[in-house]
């Protein structure tokens, strides 16, 4: 029997971004024309489509032409085409370039982009085809039906306080009732993290590792950079225990994206990848290509790095996951996007299946997987399995084994690779050997406000912002352990890895330590989900439409 007050549709698709939009498109495309009519419905936490989307990018097109065969290549916005491509290997002060890529790093052919933009185009499209687009919502819970089968999600109750008690302008979210759901909502999706343990999705697999990009987009003069010019960079400020590096994009219109790359692995509790990329646009190579310029947007975002071994099992009855939410990201070419989009694409051809068929089991939904297994994602995600594992041994170590992976098809001298959860690999302070990177680096970083900035004043650029009556979206998950634990031995790593300046350890005067959450500035990049130690935190869903504002990140 249907719920009065519930919106009743075929496919939920939860997330605009690439991975999500393609699944709408192909969706549409495969379904227009058919006796059985399917009503697609997307959804997204930002204001707007795009304004939650950051990335590099350099994309590679293959996806968008595939996905959009009577579009014309010049329609799509891309931004300048890659005609310069190096990797510079930096000391403090020096810059080699290395004579060739390190392999699966070229880039010739490919495209700058703000993904935004694309993401904004991609809506747009799938609109033109009918798909139902609905910005500005959070899904914050799953609902299934007496027998444990998720038969849809609800949008988050609105109009609480603090402590989720209902004020006069409370309303209750909004039950969507899908026979399909595919989750597309970007790195540790909420909702797609609650199924994957519901049911049990990541067994017998390797856990996922993630890493985090802090980004700006800057404005500028003529000639510092040209567009279609791009480097990567290896090295400083990083250490030889630390996956991750730099990148500068020159972009039309004298603008410039770049940013830095950490792998979540590390083990220092005070390391802050704000700090470390504050410090390598002070290096000379960065610093010229900045110099006169001015700082136009910052944000900053997780990449699920783990490879093909880490993939979830992608599906379950009336699920899939896609994209960024199930890590279809090769490495080391760290390129995500067409993946996400390919993914998205056989999402949407399984799911045409199961309306054809009015069946949404395991039982049709299986064949997205092989379609996966039988796709250019295997080809590119297979050869580089154990490439991420292997580098959580540190640069020489992990280079060595990358080096026996290329010439054994990816195996390696020992199969299968595994890796902690990254929460794991964080240290106590006491632990560290040696100086912290808060002793070496951050308790000496001044910034200049010109070259580099400070998190509040970058956090402005991000256009960040919260409702601030609702319960806030950041739990910590046992208080009195974090007391004990996250706080006295490991030094509160929150206050250092959050991308922005959301977490502050205050001591009062009598030395008691408490920690303060500015929820209101918090981009969304999931990284304290992924990296706290001991119980962790919990990042929920705040209000639809609260967040970043991304504008052509
Ligand atoms: Fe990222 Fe968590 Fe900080 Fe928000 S609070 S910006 S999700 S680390």
């Amino acid at each position: 029997m249907k719920e009065s007050n519930a919106v009743y549709t075929d496919v939920l698709i939860i997330g605009g971004g690439t991975a999500g939009l393609s699944t709408a498109i192909r969706l549409a495309d495969l379904t227009k024309n058919t006796t059985k009519s399917c009503r697609i419905l997307l959804v997204d936490k930002g204001s707007a489509i795009g304004s939650h989307i950051l990335s590099g990018a350099i994309v590679n097109p293959s996806a968008f032409f595939e996905l959009l065969p009577d579009t014309k290549p010049e329609e799509i916005p891309f931004n300048a085409k890659v005609n310069d491509d190096a990797t510079l290997l930096l000391g403090k002060k020096s810059a080699v370039k290395l004579p060739v890529h390190v392999p699966y790093m070229g880039n010739k052919g490919f495209y700058t982009a703000s993904l935004g933009n694309l993401c904004r185009f991609l809506a747009e499209k799938a609109e033109e085809k009918g798909v139902e687009i609905y910005p500005g919502f959070s899904v914050n819970e799953l609902l299934y039906d007496k027998n444990g089968k998720l038969n849809g999600a609800k949008t988050i109750d609105t109009g609480v306080d603090h402590h989720g008690k209902p004020m006069e302008n409370f309303q209750e979210g909004t039950s969507i009732k899908a026979k399909l759901i595919v989750f597309a909502e970007g790195t540790r999706g909420t909702l797609a993290k609650q199924l994957i343990q519901k049911f049990d999705l990541q067994k017998g697999k390797n856990p996922q590792l993630y890493s985090l990009a802090c980004k700006e987009l800057w404005n500028v003069p003529e000639g510092n950079i040209k567009p279609g010019e791009v480097y990567h960079t290896m090295g400083y400020p990083l250490n030889m225990q630390q996956f991750g590096g730099g990148f500068i994009y020159g972009l039309n219109d004298n603008k410039v994206a770049l940013g830095l790359v950490v792998g979540l692995d590390y083990a220092d509790p005070t390391f802050n990848t704000h700090t470390a990329f504050q410090i390598w646009k002070k290096h000379p190579a960065v610093a010229k290509i900045l110099k006169g310029g001015s700082l136009l947007e910052y944000g900053a975002k997780t990449l699920p790095e783990g490879g093909y071994y880490s993939l979830p099992k992608l599906y379950t009855d009336g699920a899939l996951i896609v994209g960024d939410s199930a890590g279809f990201v090769a490495m080391p070419a760290l390129k995500g996007v067409h993946l996400s989009m390919y993914s998205g694409m056989m999402a949407a051809e399984t799911a045409a299946e199961a309306v054809a068929h009015g069946d949404f089991s395991e039982n049709t939904l299986r064949r997205y997987e092989e379609k996966i297994k039988a796709s250019p994602i295997y080809k590119e995600m297979y050869p580089v399995r154990n490439f991420r594992q292997a580098m959580s041994d540190g640069i020489i170590l992990g280079g060595m084994q990358f080096g026996t992976q290329l010439i054994s098809g990816g195996a390696g001298f020992g199969g299968r690779l595994s890796a902690c959860p990254d929460s794991e690999e964080t240290k106590t302070l006491k632990a560290v050997k040696g100086k912290t990177f808060k002793e070496k680096y951050d308790d000496a970083f001044e910034p200049d406000k010109v070259l580099t900035f400070d998190k509040v004043t970058d956090v402005y650029y991000s256009g960040v912002s919260h409702d601030e009556a609702q319960v806030p979206h950041l739990r910590i998950n046992n208080p009195e352990s974090f007391r004990r634990k996250n706080i006295e031995e490991y030094a509160a790593p929150c206050q250092y890895y959050c991308s922005a300046e959301v977490y502050e350890l205050h001591t009062d005067k009598n030395g008691n330590k408490e920690l303060r959450i500015h929820f209101e500035n918090c981009l969304h990049c999931k990284t304290c989900d992924i990296k706290e130690p001991v119980d962790g935190i919990t990042w929920a869903l705040p209000y639809g439409g609260n967040g970043p504002e991304y504008k052509n990140m």
